[in-house]
């Protein structure tokens, strides 16, 4: 069985991306696992803060256990932008196969700190981590962030450096939610760290960017791409749909599924998307 991080330095070497859906319920989770199989793709399970805290750690961790491990592609467990250091190593204690530290709200020399203190717990343990540089705008575990700060390229390699984290989240202007104009992307920041940094880079805040802008900054070296957004939309908007369309259907299966059948097709965009990197 291979790791996540071979998964995803063998992305980065080959060109294409790993698909990392934020999932919320046991549905949302099975459809992504179907969609990655149907293109036979590693993937990237991942849980907000929020989604961890509703259930509970270990109940999260047991409600999807089996349905990793049976997947017939690689399929991991990651936590996202976590601002709490004891909360991520409670999921390493829980069971994920990696965790990210967001601490790109405090100074860069904190952001080390704390980024170090859980990357180390993380990696005692077996389990891989990431970590922000930079401000990424939107919407996130409900707190707005509306004044952009891109990553800079020594400060990003500096930080990859210290904090001994696996996978490397700079901000290169993408942002969280549903983007109100098309985003100004910094291709050249993710050209030159695709080159030159030893971590596989993350895209954030991928719902909303064209499929030519995946496939160009895949091709420079994104190696993870997270889409959240897009997941919860399809979930809304399928159930929105078949009642609307069914309004005497009172069978919840019938209603399941319908949503199933919507957020399946849109993880599957994205991996065959993220698959056709170069
Ligand atoms: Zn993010």
């Amino acid at each position: 069985m291979s790791t996540m991080l071979e998964e995803m330095n063998r992305a980065r070497k080959e060109g294409y991306a790993l698909g990392a859906f934020n999932f919320f319920n046991f549905l949302s989770a099975q459809a992504v696992i179907e969609a990655a199989e149907e293109c036979h793709k590693p993937v990237i399970l991942q849980t907000s803060v929020k989604t961890v805290k509703y259930y509970g750690a270990r109940e999260l961790h047991a409600m999807v256990a089996d349905l990793l491990k049976n997947s017939k592609v690689p399929a991991f467990l990651h936590l996202d932008h976590c601002k709490d250091v004891a909360f991520a190593k409670e999921c390493v204690d829980a069971g994920w196969d990696s965790i990210m530290i967001d601490a790109s709200a405090h100074p860069f020399e904190e952001n080390i700190r704390m980024t170090k203190e859980a990357s180390d717990y993380a990696h005692a343990h077996g389990v891989f981590s990431e970590g922000e540089l930079g401000v990424i705008t939107g919407v996130e575990e409900d707190v707005v962030a509306d004044v952009e700060k891109l990553a800079d390229y020594d400060d990003t390699v500096k930080f990859a450096a210290a904090t001994g984290i696996d996978f490397m989240a700079p901000a290169i202007g993408t942002a969280h939610g549903v983007y109100k104009k098309t985003p100004h992307l910094n291709f050249e920041l993710v050209e030159r760290l695709g080159k030159d940094l030893p971590q596989p880079i993350v895209c954030h805040g991928g719902t909303g960017l064209s499929d030519d802008t995946f496939r160009k900054l895949i091709s420079l070296g994104i190696a993870k791409v997270n889409i959240s957004t897009a997941l919860k939309h399809a979930y809304i908007d399928g159930a929105e749909k078949y009642a609307r369309e069914t309004p005497d259907d009172y069978e919840p299966l019938h209603l399941e599924q319908a949503m199933f059948d919507s957020v399946k097709a849109v993880a599957k965009h994205h991996i065959e998307v993220f698959a056709n990197g170069r």
